[in-house]
């Protein structure tokens, strides 16, 4: 692939990206982070995310510091069992619907999944419903999850609604 293709990819998921969030969620869509030990090359990706030249927020997309307000979970690192109670406090105080993206190798196992002091796997300690592979994954594979979980989250909003809009008995 070249960097002009790779470029046009980037556009391409960039542009998806934004119409699925206008379209499923009006106008913004939350994001809070949590890094339970990365070795924060993956952090550094996701801040890529937020430079001009990808400019997360043209897309709708916000990174939030209140769990709160958050819709989307984005993990990294490979869920240090120190992190449990900060990874589990801030699952708890996101409205549902809610959706959980793991980023990266790390929450997969990856190089260190024999240490005792983590879990390795974060479907171990939180229900995991986007994998972002790579050590770490670039912008562009960022952008694909991103969209995955967009889809994921929204037909779960759709589910909701269907609930909340049944006649009750
Ligand atoms: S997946 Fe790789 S780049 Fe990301 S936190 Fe783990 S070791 Fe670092």
């Amino acid at each position: 692939m070249t960097v002009a293709g790779d470029a046009l990819q980037e556009q391409a998921a960039a542009r998806q990206l934004a119409s699925a969030v206008r379209k499923l969620f009006g106008r913004s869509l939350h994001v809070r982070t949590v890094d339970t030990g990365s070795c924060a090359v993956c952090e550094s990706e996701l801040r890529l995310l937020l430079a001009p030249h990808y400019d997360l927020h043209r897309l709708g997309l916000f990174f939030t510091p209140a769990p709160r307000h958050a819709d989307m979970l984005l993990v990294t690192g490979p869920a240090v069992r120190a992190m449990d109670t900060a990874l589990l406090k801030t699952y708890v105080a996101m409205p549902d619907p809610k959706i959980v993206v793991a980023i990266g190798a790390c929450p997969l196992g990856g190089v260190y999944a024999e240490d005792d002091l983590i879990h390795g796997r974060l479907d171990q300690v939180l229900p995991v419903d986007v994998v972002v592979p790579g050590c770490p994954p670039n912008p562009l594979a960022l952008l694909h999850g991103l969209l995955v979980a967009v889809g994921r989250l929204a037909e779960r909003v759709g589910d909701l609604r269907f609930v909340i809009e049944e006649p009750g008995p």
